[in-house]
């Protein structure tokens, strides 16, 4: 028989024995398999309370930082949602005040910053794009919920914990603590 990959195996046509008829040697072959598994390291780990390691490359939830004196580095230059392939990205600049140096770190800043988590598909381009240093993707991911509306994360859902005043928040926030 020629065939493209000479892989093709010959089915055997002949009459089935007693034995083949009634499946029995085939149901203990099968429940043998199920069986030698009873003994084999559990593949299923216990998320939340157990997690895997990540891998180096990983891209989860996004984060936006602060500076060392806790001041929001964004300056709602619009870059990271330019970047964004999937549109994912929207905030709105405002001029920031004399008496508002130690809350933003730049002269503009995002008085409204949001980010859809149903249509970000966590390309990392956002990051690659901020010239400011000021959004980068975690090592965590948008837990599940019901609501879609839940999946748009604003300003206070991704700003990062200030270091200069929530140590302890900050500290959570990049695992140190329980
Ligand atoms: S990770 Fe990609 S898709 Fe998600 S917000 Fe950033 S640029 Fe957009
Ligand atoms: S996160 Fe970075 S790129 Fe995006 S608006 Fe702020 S400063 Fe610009």
């Amino acid at each position: 028989m020629n065939t493209l990959t000479n892989r093709a195996k010959q089915v055997n046509r002949s009459p089935m024995t007693f034995l083949e008829s009634i499946y029995l040697w085939e149901i203990f072959k099968g429940m043998f398999i199920t069986f030698k598994h009873m003994f084999k390291k559990q593949p299923t780990i216990h998320f939340p309370e157990q997690t895997r390691p990540y891998s180096r490359v990983f891209r989860g939830l996004h984060v936006l930082n602060r500076d060392e004196e806790g001041r929001e580095r964004c300056t709602a230059c619009g870059l990271c949602a330019v970047a964004c392939p999937a549109e994912a990205i929207t905030m709105e600049a405002a001029e920031r005040l004399p008496e508002e140096e130690h809350l933003y770190r730049e002269e503009k800043y995002a008085a409204k910053y949001e980010i859809n988590m149903l249509r970000c598909i966590f390309c990392g381009l956002c990051e690659e794009a901020c010239p400011k240093d000021a959004i980068y993707l975690s090592e965590t991911f948008a837990p599940a919920n019901y609501n879609r509306k839940n999946f748009i994360y604003n300003k206070q859902d991704l700003l990062i914990p200030n270091p200069t005043t929530e140590t302890e928040l900050l500290a959570k926030a990049k695992g140190e603590t329980k």
